[in-house]
């Protein structure tokens, strides 16, 4: 019987000392859990707290940052296009980062930015630039050429190549007539402008030296470098499908007061398929008033 007891006992305290372990085990467990819960619980809301805040405040700026500058622009541009801006902030300011992080990601040493402002009232940095990886234009299978003496920026020369490819596939051969063009050249070219049509005119169809796209060595002129070449397959074809490509008309009918330019439908600036498709949708395809735009938000 003693036996027994003792043994009895020893059960019973092996099973007080079980499930204290086991409640004890339960307990901690729980707590514990309870506790990782509130770390993670803190952890979510720190995540989802400071980001949100932290973007919400960046995109209230970047909202106030569109209404200011669209308020800078010409009274052509606001009438045209302050409203669709303006109205959809939001979506266009996603537009406008994409546009953004493409120029940064297309970005090369020793070279402007791709949407550089470039235009009568705003010169080449310095005035005397030369892009640094300029490529001379040499005979090959995709587009024609009607000089020796042409050059583009090596990056920009791949891309002609890309949209004369697809030129080919529709049967059209695109003929590259004018490229880069030094401060000096640009110089003597707007000379002669102005001894053939005299200066008012000169002006309305040629850049001084300094401000003109092709110092930039990411402007063509096509085909005939007139304006009969709306008219021929070239000319029909690029109105068609450069932007495809990204190649943007940069003077477009209609638009001499805010380009300074008279419609050259022969003359194109590669400045990517985004910005084609931003440039279209916000900027009634006004080349102009986009790196207008974006020269603006660097600014600001
Ligand atoms: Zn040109």
């Amino acid at each position: 019987m003693k036996k027994s007891l003792k043994i009895a006992c020893a059960l019973f305290a092996v099973g007080v000392v079980v499930l204290v372990c086991l409640f004890a085990k339960n307990k901690s467990d729980k707590d514990m859990l309870k506790e990782l819960e509130q770390m993670e619980m803190g952890v979510e809301v720190a995540l989802n707290d400071v980001p949100k805040n932290t973007n919400n405040k960046k995109s209230s700026a970047d909202e106030k940052k569109v209404d200011l500058i669209v308020s800078r622009m010409s009274p052509r541009f606001q009438k045209e296009l302050k409203e669709t801006i303006c109205g959809n902030k939001k979506q266009f300011l996603e537009e406008l980062y994409v546009v953004l992080e493409d120029e940064k990601a297309g970005e090369v040493e020793g070279c402007l930015p791709l949407y550089f402002l470039i235009d009568k009232k705003h010169k080449a940095e310095p005035e005397t630039y030369v892009p640094s990886n300029l490529v001379p234009l040499v005979k090959n299978n995709y587009y024609n050429i009607s000089r020796n003496d042409l050059s583009l920026r090596e990056d920009v020369e791949a891309k002609l190549v890309e949209m004369a490819k697809a030129a080919r596939k529709d049967g059209i051969t695109l003929l590259v007539s004018s490229t880069y063009r030094s401060y000096e050249y640009q110089k003597a070219l707007f000379q002669r402008w102005v001894k053939i049509d005299g200066l008012e005119e000169a002006e309305r169809e040629s850049a001084r030296e300094g401000t003109s796209q092709h110092q930039l060595g990411v402007a063509i002129d096509f085909g005939s470098i007139d304006s009969s070449f709306i008219n021929t397959s070239q000319g029909k074809w690029l109105n068609n499908h450069s932007e495809e490509y990204g190649w943007s008309l940069s003077f477009p009918r209609e638009y001499e007061d805010i380009t300074g330019f008279k419609w050259e439908c022969w003359h194109f600036r590669y400045i990517g398929v985004n910005a084609c498709k931003f440039q279209n949708k916000w900027f009634n395809d006004v080349q102009q008033y986009m790196i207008e735009f974006i020269d603006e938000w660097k600014k600001s």
